[in-house]
């Protein structure tokens, strides 16, 4: 068998795109962090100052801007229109405002026909909230990353670019955002019925990866 597709879904801060990075390091396949994009878009949107209840605006947006990404110094760098907005995507702000905007249907149907082009030629390791259930329903490998929210607030915590957040109000940050992810009508965060379930909590990046790469035997004839 040659290359094959994963999908990674999972709720924020379940360890989905290290865990991605490098299970794509080892299988030598290409990287797609999906919330980048649905980051990217919105800090666009903040950027330009559009308000977030002009879905018109935004969808229009969404559909006249080019977004790369690409391997870099970072794991992957993300470019909006030309620009490297891979840092600035991670702030506060477009944590408080990115479920909103990945909310709007006609935002999500630019994005997943990206996706899926991306996907096409095999061989993609792709994080997000809908990739087994929506945009990858036929990857070859599934799986569905999780881990209890203190764990996951705890992991952003130690990731965390700008100081001025406690553990707890990152945790409450972290519930809010799955709970519209949850909520939401267009592709909503759930697990696919034919996704592994690997739940994070008591084990190491390693096992993890370990997990998946155990996986990947498994479904495919990869060894
Ligand atoms: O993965 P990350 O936490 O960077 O994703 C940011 C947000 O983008 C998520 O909370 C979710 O609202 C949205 N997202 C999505 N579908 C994806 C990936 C991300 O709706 N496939």
């Amino acid at each position: 068998m040659g290359k094959f597709n994963i999908a990674l879904d999972g709720p924020a801060g379940a360890g989905k795109s290290t865990v991605a990075r490098l299970v794509a390091k080892e299988l030598d396949f290409v990287y797609v962090d999906t919330g980048a994009m649905y980051r990217a878009i919105t800090w666009k949107i903040l950027s330009e100052g559009i308000p977030l209840s002009d879905t018109e605006k935004i969808a229009q947006t969404a559909a006249r801007t080019h977004i790369v990404i690409k391997p870099g110094p970072l794991g992957q760098t993300v470019e909006l229109d030309g620009t490297d907005v891979t840092e600035r995507i991670r702030s506060t702000e477009i944590n408080q405002h990115v479920s909103h905007v990945a909310a709007i249907p006609r935002v999500r149907e630019v994005l997943v026909h990206l996706q899926k082009q991306m996907a096409s030629s095999k061989g993609v390791v792709m994080d997000g909230r809908d990739i087994g259930t929506s945009v990858l329903p036929d990857a070859e490998v599934k799986v569905y990353l999780t881990a209890s929210a203190r764990r996951r607030a705890e992991r952003r915590f130690q990731e965390l670019t700008e100081p001025g957040m406690t553990l707890e109000e990152l945790e409450r940050d972290i519930e809010r955002r799955d709970q519209l992810d949850r909520e939401r009508k267009v592709s909503p965060l759930r697990q696919a019925e034919d996704a592994i379930l690997l739940d994070s909590t008591d084990m190491s990046l390693e096992q993890v990866v370990h997990a998946v790469l155990d996986l990947c035997r498994m479904k495919t004839e990869w060894r």
